[in-house]
């Protein structure tokens, strides 16, 4: 500091406590709470470690219920939320596989599969009852891992999301999920078409957008904070482009 000349390395530079980005990345302070009434469980892999570009703890600052766990595995999903759960068909997991093909000519944002991976019949009576949401948040094989190691997850309620959108990431970053899209950008859609509330998609999504521009301007001045992600990572979500 006193010689900006100098070529020592500079002070390490400090992480927010609650979402764990150095600070010059932290938009924590902007975040506004979200009243809601699904419950949300968000396991991360624990070697998920982009923390400059990850999400999952800015998600959880928003609602007041979530609960996010770094882990590999529990033995229910009472034991991943410290609480009892009566009926685990009555949470959703966000599944990792995708529908049959001609499924996705399928109505609606949110889709409800049954056991063998088909887009259920009775929709509204499956995501009408829900009560709660699980998320893995990691990259795809990371999500993957969770999912295997998890086999309470097989009586979850599945759901796949059928996105109009692709991710606001764009080139930033590989794209964590098949269908493209960030563990905020997920829990965007599902909470707000569940809940028929489109302001808790816009009031995420405009956190997302405030990390990601932040980011851009972190990228500049600090690059080694903000690194630039390889090339070959790009890739976009065309492939359900083709919604009627
Ligand atoms: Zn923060």
């Amino acid at each position: 500091m006193s010689n900006p000349t100098a070529a020592a390395p500079a002070d390490p530079i400090p992480e927010c406590p609650y979402c764990q980005k150095p600070m010059p990345l932290c938009i924590c302070d902007s975040v506004t709470p979200i009243k809601n009434r699904l419950s949300l469980l968000i396991l991360q892999h624990p070697q998920e470690q982009d923390r400059a570009l990850g999400t999952a703890r800015l998600l959880a600052k928003h609602f007041e219920g979530a609960t996010l766990r770094v882990g590999l595995s529990w033995p229910s999903l009472s034991k991943a939320l410290a609480q009892p759960i009566e009926n685990a068909s009555h949470w959703a997991v966000l599944y990792l596989g995708s529908a049959h093909a001609a499924d996705l000519e399928a109505e609606g944002e949110i889709l409800a599969l049954n056991r063998k991976g088909e887009v259920a019949d009775n929709q509204r009576a499956l995501l009408g009852k829900l009560e709660g949401v699980v998320l893995l948040d990691g990259t795809w094989s990371q999500a993957k891992a969770l999912w295997w190691r998890n086999p309470w997850m097989l009586k979850c309620q599945r759901v796949i999301l059928n996105p109009a959108a692709p991710s606001r990431y764009g080139r930033l970053r590989k794209e964590p999920r098949k269908d493209g899209l960030s563990t905020i950008e997920a829990a965007a859609t599902i909470l707000s078409v569940l809940e028929k509330r489109p302001d808790i998609a816009e009031t995420l999504n405009a956190s997302f957008e405030r990390m990601l521009t932040r980011y851009r301007e972190v990228q500049v001045e600090m690059p080694e904070l903000a690194p630039k992600p390889p090339v070959k990572d790009r890739r976009r979500g065309v492939r359900r482009s083709k919604r009627a």
